[in-house]
C-alpha cells in the first residue's frame, strides 16, 4: 500500500486539487495521504474535504492528519512539500522595509528572478524547512521519492540534490504556458509537439513543432501581423496579472535573447521590464504583471478567496464536486506518483541535476527538462542546443545568483548579504546596503536569520 505525505497540506489551493487528482486515479486507490501542517485549522479543513470528496466520488484512499512532521514522514514512499516558512505576509514585510532603503519590490527581486514568492536570498527560513524535510527523509524513509512544489523549486532541488541522498524531483506548472502560445496562434494543442528548457522559471521554447513542421513561423507571422491589435485588446480588458505569455516583454525577450520565452520565465528578464509600475504596465499590460504592487495584490486576494470558497464549500452540505468539478486537473503531481509507484512510463517536465544533459551548464545544478518518469525513476533525454545568448546573458548569470543564495544559506556571514546587494543595479551607496541589512535582519522575526547572517 502506497503512503503518500503532504507537508505544508494546508496550502489549500494546492491539496484541494491533489486531493480531486488522486481520487480520480483508479490505480492509486487504496493508498493512504498524510497531511502535515504546523496550523492546525488549515489541516482540519483539507482534512475533512478529503474525507467528503472521496466519499462523494466513491475513491477507495485513507486520509490521516497530523502536526508531528517526522510521524508523517515515516515509512512514505512519497513526500510532497508545498510548505512555506513565515506565509506570505512575513515575505510582504520584508518587501516593505526592502522598499523603504530604495530596492523594489524586496532585495530578493533581482534580474531573472522577480516572482513575488520565488524566496532565494531572504529565504533563509524556507531554505531551512526544505532542508530539514529532506534530511528527516533521508533517516525516516530513504526510499522515498521527494516532489518539491514549494519555491524556490531551482535553488531547493539543487541544494537538496547536492546535499542530501534523498531522491527529489521539482515540479512546477509553468510549462504550460506553451498551451496559450498555441491557442492564441489559433494551433490545436493536440498537434504541437514542443520542449522547453533551461532553469526553473527560466526556460526557453527550444522546440516548437505543429504536424510535425517548425511552428515558429506561426509565432513570427503572429509578431508580423497580429500582435499590435491583440495588445490593444489585450491592454483593455486585462483581468488576469498572469495573462502575459504573448505580453510585449515575451516579445522583446524573443528578439533579445533568440528563443520565445515559456510561462513563469515571462515574469523574470532584466531591469529593462521592472523598473516601476509604469515599466511593468508597458511591458505587461495594464495589471503590470503579477509581480507588481498592483498584480501580486490580486493573486493574494485569489489565493483568499479559493481559501474561503473551500472553507464555506465544507460547511455546506450540497456536493463538492459542485466546486471542484470530478475533471482531472492539468498538474503532473499525481501522474508522477502513478508512473513511480505502478511503473507506468510517462514524459514529464522535471527539475533535476543537470548530469551532462545541457551540455553548457555544470553537472550539479538542478535544469528543468522533459524526462522520462517510471518504477525505477527519472530517465533523462537528449535536449535540443540552446543558443550562446540564452547560455551566457540568461543562465549562467541565474545560476550565479542561485550559488550566491545557496552559499548564504549554508555558510551564512553579513558579508553573504553584502556582495548580493553591492552588486544590485538599484545600490547607489554602501551605506544604502548596510541600512537595509540592519533593518532587515532586525525583524523580530529574524532573530534567529539575523544570528546566521552575523
Ligand atoms: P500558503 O502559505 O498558503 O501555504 C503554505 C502552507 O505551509 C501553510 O498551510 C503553512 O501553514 C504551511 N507551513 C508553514 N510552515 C510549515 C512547517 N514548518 N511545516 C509544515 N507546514 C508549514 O502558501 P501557497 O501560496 O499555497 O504557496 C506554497 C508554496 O507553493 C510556495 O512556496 C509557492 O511559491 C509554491 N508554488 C509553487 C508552484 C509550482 O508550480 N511549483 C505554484 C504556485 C505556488
Amino acid at each position: 500500500m502506497v503512503k503518500i505525505t503532504v507537508i505544508g497540506a494546508g496550502s489549500l489551493a494546492w491539496s484541494a486539487t491533489l486531493v480531486r487528482d488522486l481520487c480520480l486515479t483508479p490505480s492509486l486507490r487504496g493508498s493512504t495521504v498524510v497531511f502535515m501542517d504546523i496550523n492546525k485549522e488549515r489541516l482540519s479543513l483539507i482534512d475533512a474535504f478529503a474525507k467528503r470528496y472521496a466519499s462523494e466520488v466513491k475513491a477507495n484512499l485513507v486520509f490521516e492528519k497530523t502536526t508531528d512532521r517526522r510521524a508523517a514522514l515515516k515509512d512514505s514512499d512519497v513526500v510532497i512539500n508545498t510548505a512555506m516558512a513565515g506565509g506570505h505576509s512575513y515575505y510582504e514585510n520584508m518587501r516593505m522595509i526592502s522598499e523603504k532603503h530604495g530596492y523594489y519590490r524586496g532585495i530578493n527581486s533581482v534580474e531573472w528572478n522577480m516572482v513575488s514568492d520565488y524566496h532565494t536570498i531572504w529565504g533563509y527560513y524556507q531554505f531551512k524547512l526544505a532542508l530539514d524535510i529532506a534530511r528527516d527523509i533521508e533517516e525516516l524513509s530513504p526510499e522515498a521519492w521527494l516532489l518539491q512544489l514549494a519555491n524556490p523549486v531551482f535553488e531547493l532541488t539543487t541544494l537538496i540534490s547536492r546535499e542530501t541522498k534523498t531522491r527529489i524531483i521539482g515540479l512546477c506548472h509553468g510549462h504550460l504556458g506553451y498551451l496559450e502560445i498555441s491557442s492564441i496562434l489559433g494551433l490545436n494543442p493536440r498537434n504541437i509537439d514542443f520542449e522547453a528548457i533551461g532553469f526553473n522559471h527560466v526556460i526557453w521554447l527550444t522546440r516548437f513543432k505543429h504536424d510535425g513542421e517548425d511552428a515558429y513561423r506561426f509565432i513570427d507571422d503572429w509578431i508580423r501581423n497580429k500582435a499590435e491589435e491583440y495588445w490593444r485588446i489585450w491592454r483593455e480588458d486585462q483581468v488576469n496579472p498572469f495573462d502575459i505569455q504573448m505580453s510585449p516583454a515575451a516579445v522583446d525577450m524573443y528578439r533579445t535573447y533568440g528563443l520565445f520565452p515559456v510561462g513563469d520565465t515571462v515574469r523574470g528578464g532584466t531591469w529593462k521590464y521592472h523598473w516601476n509600475l509604469e515599466t511593468k504596465r508597458k511591458w505587461y499590460g495594464s495589471l503590470a504583471g503579477p509581480d507588481s504592487e498592483t498584480g501580486w495584490k490580486v493573486y493574494l486576494d485569489m489565493l483568499q478567496y479559493n481559501f474561503d470558497t473551500i472553507a464555506a464549500a465544507i460547511k455546506d452540505p450540497a456536493p463538492l464536486t459542485r466546486v471542484l468539478p470530478p475533471n482531472l486537473s492539468r498538474e503532473s503531481v499525481v501522474p508522477i506518483i502513478d508512473s513511480l509507484m505502478n511503473d507506468k512510463v510517462g514524459t514529464y517536465q522535471v527539475n533535476v541535476l543537470n548530469m551532462g544533459v545541457i551540455a553548457d551548464l555544470p553537472d550539479d545544478v538542478a535544469v528543468e527538462i522533459p524526462a522520462k518518469v517510471d518504477g525505477r525513476g527519472v530517465h533523462r533525454m537528449r535536449v535540443e542546443k540552446l543558443p550562446r545568448r540564452i547560455v551566457n546573458y540568461v543562465l549562467r548569470p541565474r545560476m550565479m545568483r542561485m550559488e550566491w543564495a545557496l552559499e548564504a544559506f549554508l555558510d551564512g556571514g553579513r558579508d553573504t548579504l553584502f556582495e548580493w546587494l553591492v552588486t544590485d543595479t538599484r545600490t547607489k551607496s554602501t551605506e544604502q546596503v548596510n541600512q537595509v541589512i540592519d533593518d532587515i535582519l532586525s525583524m523580530p522575526e529574524n532573530l534567529e536569520m539575523a544570528k546566521h547572517f552575523k
